[in-house]
C-alpha cells in the first residue's frame, strides 16, 4: 500500500528571483540563498531539482505555512507551492 502522505512541491522562477532574501529569513528550513549566483533556492535536504534557472523542492505539509509566508511575502512573486496529489 502507497502511504497517503501530503506534499508539496515548492518552485522558485530564479530568473525573476532578485535575491532580495526574504525568502530565506522568512522561510530558512526550506530556502537559501544560492552559492551559485545568489539567487534563492531550495535547501538540499527537500531539493528535487536546481540550476540557475528554477529551483524544485518537495515539503511536508507542516513546512506549507513557511512556504506560503515566503510565497506572499516575495516582491517579484518568484516562488509557487502546490499540493502534489498521490
Ligand atoms: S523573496 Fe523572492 S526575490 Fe526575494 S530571495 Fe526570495 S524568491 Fe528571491
Amino acid at each position: 500500500m502507497v502511504k497517503n502522505l501530503v506534499k508539496y512541491r515548492v518552485t522558485v522562477d530564479r530568473v525573476t528571483c532578485i535575491a532580495c532574501g526574504v525568502a530565506p529569513v522568512t522561510c530558512p528550513e526550506v530556502f537559501v540563498l544560492g552559492s551559485d549566483n545568489g539567487k534563492n533556492r531550495v535547501v538540499d535536504k527537500y531539493n528535487v531539482k536546481t540550476d540557475e534557472n528554477i529551483s524544485i523542492g518537495e515539503i511536508p505539509e507542516e513546512l506549507y505555512e513557511c512556504v506560503k509566508n515566503a510565497a506572499e511575502t516575495c516582491p517579484v512573486n518568484a516562488i509557487k507551492v502546490e499540493k502534489i496529489e498521490e
